[in-house]
C-alpha cells in the first residue's frame, strides 16, 4: 500500500485571466472533469486555490492514474496537468513524497525544485523548501543532475489550505476554455478529415457544438452515417459534442440536380445545407453556423463562392480552418484521432450528382435566379423536421424542448 493518496492537479491559465467569469469558468470546468472523468478511480474533485485537484481512490495504481492523466490533457480548458501525491505540511512527508513522485518520472537525466506556499502560516519559505527538498532528492537520486535551466522535471511542491501536493509528472493540456463556456454552434460536419478539426477548434475555444451531416440517403447508402457516428464518438471523449443530426437529402439533391444548370448545382447545394443548418441552429438557440473550409483547397472554396453560399443566411458562419494547410489539418486530426476514420471512403451527399465543371466563381445573381425555381422555404422546414438526432455526452449541453407536433 503507498503511503500517500494519488492526486492529479490541473491549471488552467486562460480561465485565470478571466476576471469576473473566472468562477463561472472554473465551475464549468469542474462539472466537465468530473462528468467525463466517470471511468477512472476518483474520489472527489475540488477547486483550491487556483487549480482544480482531482483526488485518487487509495490503492491506485501508477498505470491508472497515468490513463486519467493522460485523459484529463485532451479536456478543452486544461492548460497543464501534474500528477502525483497528497501529503502532510511536514518536511520529510514532503521530501519521501518527492522521492516517489521523482522516481515515477523516470526516464530523465536532470532537475530540479519549484515549491511555494500559499499560506504564510507555513513557516519555511519556498527557498528553503528547494533547499531540503532538493537535498533529500540528491541524496536518493545521486545519478541526476540538478540543474536550474532547461532540466528535464521539476518536482513541484506546493503548500495549500492544510497540505501539501507534490508531483513530478507535469504535461500541457491541450489548453482554451471549457465547453460550455461560449454559447452554441451547429458545426456542418461530413465524414471528411476537415470538418471535425474544426468543429474541434470552435469546442476549445468552449462552444458547445451539434453537429449537422447532410447523408446521401436515400439515394446513396448510409455508410457516411456510420463513419460520422464513429467521428462524434472520439469527440466525446472530450465532452465537446451533445447531439448529431442526420438529414436526409439524397432526394432533394436529385431535384436540383434535374433542373438547375450544372455548374451552379454544388453551390445550390451548399445553400440548401447552409439554410437547413441554420433552421437547426435556431432550433438549438445556437448562435453561428461551423464548416470545415479552407481558402483554395478546393474548387468551391473561393472567395466567390464563400460570399456566394454566405448570403443564404443570416447567421455568422465561422470556418476556423480558412487559414490553416492541408499538412496542418491532418496533423490535428491524427493528433484528436479521427484521421483514420477520415480516410475511409464513404459516398455522402458529396459525391452525389457531381457536375464536370463546378462553378468557382459564382455570381450571386446566377445563383439567386437559378433558385428561384424550388420552394426553399418548404423544403428547408421538411428536412429540418426529418433530421434525426443522436445524442453524445456532453456535460454542458441541453437539448432544445420538444416541439409541439
Ligand atoms: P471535409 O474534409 O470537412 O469534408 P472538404 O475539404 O471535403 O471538407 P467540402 O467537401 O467542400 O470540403 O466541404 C466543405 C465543408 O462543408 C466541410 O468542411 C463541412 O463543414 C461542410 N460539408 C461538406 N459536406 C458535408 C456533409 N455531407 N454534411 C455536412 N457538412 C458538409
Ligand atoms: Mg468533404
Amino acid at each position: 500500500m503507498e503511503e500517500f493518496q494519488r492526486i492529479i492537479l490541473v491549471h488552467y491559465h486562460e480561465i485565470g485571466l478571466k476576471g469576473r467569469n473566472r468562477s463561472v469558468f472554473e465551475k464549468r470546468l469542474q462539472k466537465n472533469l468530473e462528468a467525463l472523468l466517470g471511468a477512472y478511480p476518483i474520489v472527489t474533485i475540488h477547486r483550491i486555490s487556483g487549480r482544480i485537484l482531482v483526488f485518487l481512490r487509495e490503492g491506485t495504481s501508477l498505470e491508472a492514474a497515468n490513463a486519467c492523466t493522460d485523459a484529463i490533457l485532451g479536456i478543452p480548458g486544461v492548460a497543464r496537468v501534474s500528477c502525483g501525491f497528497k501529503c502532510e505540511q511536514d518536511m520529510e512527508a514532503m521530501g519521501r513524497a518527492a522521492c516517489i513522485a521523482l522516481a515515477e518520472a523516470e526516464p530523465f537525466a536532470s532537475f530540479k525544485v519549484a515549491a511555494r506556499r500559499n499560506h504564510t502560516t507555513f513557516p519555511i519559505d519556498s527557498m528553503q523548501m528547494n533547499r531540503d527538498v532538493g537535498a533529500v532528492l540528491c541524496e536518493a537520486f545521486p545519478a541526476k543532475k540538478v540543474q536550474m535551466k532547461g532540466q528535464d522535471i521539476t518536482v513541484g511542491v506546493e503548500v495549500v489550505e492544510g497540505s501539501t501536493y507534490v508531483y513530478a509528472r507535469s504535461e500541457r493540456g491541450i489548453g482554451g476554455l471549457p465547453v460550455g463556456s461560449s454559447g452554441t454552434v451547429v458545426s456542418l460536419l461530413s465524414s471528411g478529415i476537415d470538418s471535425p478539426v474544426a468543429l474541434w477548434r470552435m469546442a476549445r475555444r468552449g462552444a458547445v457544438c451539434v453537429g449537422v451531416h447532410f447523408s446521401g440517403r436515400p439515394q446513396t447508402s448510409d455508410a457516411s452515417e456510420f463513419l460520422v457516428d464513429d467521428i462524434a464518438r472520439v469527440l466525446e471523449r472530450t465532452g465537446c459534442i451533445g447531439r448529431v443530426y442526420v438529414v436526409p437529402f439524397g432526394d432533394y439533391q436529385r431535384e436540383i440536380s434535374v433542373s438547375a444548370p450544372p455548374a451552379l448545382r454544388v453551390i445550390l447545394y451548399r445553400r440548401l445545407m447552409f439554410r437547413v443548418a441554420e433552421e437547426i441552429a435556431r432550433r438549438e438557440r445556437a448562435g453561428a453556423l461551423v464548416t470545415g473550409e479552407s481558402l483554395g483547397q478546393v474548387a468551391s472554396q473561393t472567395l466567390d463562392n464563400i460570399r456566394a453560399t454566405d448570403a443564404s443566411v443570416a447567421m455568422p458562419v465561422l470556418r476556423p480552418l480558412i487559414g490553416s494547410d492541408k499538412l496542418e489539418i491532418i496533423d490535428q486530426a491524427q493528433a484528436l484521432g479521427t484521421f483514420e476514420i477520415s480516410s475511409m471512403d464513404a459516398p455522402d451527399c458529396c459525391t452525389l450528382f457531381m457536375p464536370r465543371n463546378p462553378e468557382t466563381h459564382a455570381k450571386l445573381e446566377d445563383v439567386e435566379a437559378a433558385e428561384a425555381a424550388f420552394p426553399l422555404e418548404a423544403w428547408v422546414t421538411e428536412l429540418a423536421d426529418a433530421a434525426e438526432p443522436r445524442d453524445y455526452r456532453c456535460p454542458a449541453y441541453r437539448p432544445p424542448k420538444k416541439r409541439p407536433a
